[in-house]
Order: structure tokens, then sequence, then C-alpha cells
């Protein structure tokens, strides 16, 4: 696995496993936040940077969403870590213990057992909290609970399956069954404007924004194109 400090406070833990795939720790005032949690065999190299990298005890565990490759560690990390809370937003919480099919699939599947993973925290006007140093937003599409995460005093946007990037370049996510309203939710980077994103595949985007009208042009046929599987 291979670590990048990406930021002041932001690492990058990222591997190769059919196709490129990456976590973040996030270094906090009293320990690290680790979002996402990759494919099961990358447990033990997330659990060896979080305790190499010596930012103090693991706080938290915040997902971008539930798919299989991206909270694949959280429960061997958590018979290292007992009692670590893990957050992801609340419409992914059915889908990814599988009480229900994610939209467009045909089979409920259990990523995660019920009840280990809480929904984030959101005030009273449905708006996500802060957790953290991390600012999350509700980036619908890719999957109906998908979050992005910004880290604003460093200028980074941890992205997730918001999009997927080739050398630098926006790529339209993979398995996306609301193409219509990912396209829509990608506006986010124009709004929040990072210096630098990070996705789960394929790696660091700098300045999204300035990618932003080619890449809705060059999926304009998804827009108002609904759900398709
Ligand atoms: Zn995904
Ligand atoms: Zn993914």
């Amino acid at each position: 696995m291979r670590i990048t400090q990406i930021s002041a406070n932001v690492w990058s833990l990222s591997t190769w496993l059919v196709f490129p795939i990456a976590v973040w720790i996030v270094k906090e005032e009293d320990g690290a936040t680790l979002v996402d949690a990759g494919m099961p065999v990358m447990a033990k190299g997330i659990a060896r940077a979080l305790h190499d990298l010596g930012f103090g005890p693991l706080k938290r565990i915040v997902l971008t969403h539930g798919h299989s490759d991206h909270v694949g560690a959280v429960t061997r990390l958590l018979k290292a870590w007992p009692g670590v809370p893990v957050y992801v937003h609340r419409l992914e919480i059915p889908h990814m213990t599988g009480e229900a099919p994610y939209p467009g699939r045909r089979k409920a599947v259990p990523y995660l057992p019920r009840g280990l993973a809480q929904p984030l925290p959101e005030g009273a006007d449905g708006r996500l909290e802060p957790i953290g140093g991390l600012k999350p937003y509700w980036t619908p599409g890719h999957a109906p609970g998908h979050v992005v995460y910004h880290h604003e005093r460093d200028d980074v946007l941890l992205a997730g399956d918001l999009f997927n990037a080739k050398k630098g370049r926006l790529r339209f996510p993979l398995f996306t069954f609301d193409k219509a309203q990912a396209l829509e939710s990608s506006r986010i980077v124009r709004e929040l404007q990072p210096a630098r994103m990070e996705v789960c595949h394929g790696g660091p985007v700098r300045r999204p924004a300035d990618q932003l009208d080619d890449y809705l042009r060059a999926h304009a046929r998804f827009a108002g194109a609904g759900q398709q599987a």
C-alpha cells in the first residue's frame, strides 16, 4: 500500500486491486479519522499506517457510501479498535446492511452487520454537520446516500465515487445507478472550489472545478436520463 501525504493534515493510502483504490487518514487534534475502508485485504495496511503515522487514537471511521469496495476493512479494523464509531449517510444504511437492495440491483447484500454504522449527524435543516476536521456534503447518484468530505483548512475534497479519475482528468464513476443525479451532484466542486480533490478510484485531480464544464458537456446525455442500471 502506498502512503502519500497530500496536504498538511491528509494522507492517502492507495493500492491496486484490479482497479486503483484509495482510503484517507485525516490528522485531527485528538487522533485520526479514517475516510472509507477499501477492501478487506487492505485492513492490515490501514492498521499499520494508522500506527506508523502516530496521530494517536483512531477516533472515527467515516464512509463516503456503503459499496463493498469502501467498507471492506471496517469489521477487521474494529477488532483492533473496538468501539470506534462508524458513520455513513442514513440513506446508505438499509442498502449496506442488506435490508434492501441498492437501487438497480436485484439482490440485497449485507456488506456490514446491522447496527454497526450510525447515521452522520444532521442539523435541523437536514444539512450534515461537520465531523472531526471534515465537512460532509450529500452528493447522491452513484449511491443514494453518497457523501463527499471537504477538509476546509487544507482545501482538499475527499470525493469517494462522485467521480473516477485518470491522470488528473475527471471520469464518470462506474457502477452509477442514477446517472442524472450523479451529474447534478458533480456541481459541488464548483460550489466548494477545492484546490485538490481525491477520488477512490483514480487518484488526485487538481482544481476539479476547472474541468467541470467539459465534464458536464461530455456526459450531457445522462442529464435528465433518470435512473438506469
Ligand atoms: Zn461505489
Ligand atoms: Zn468504489
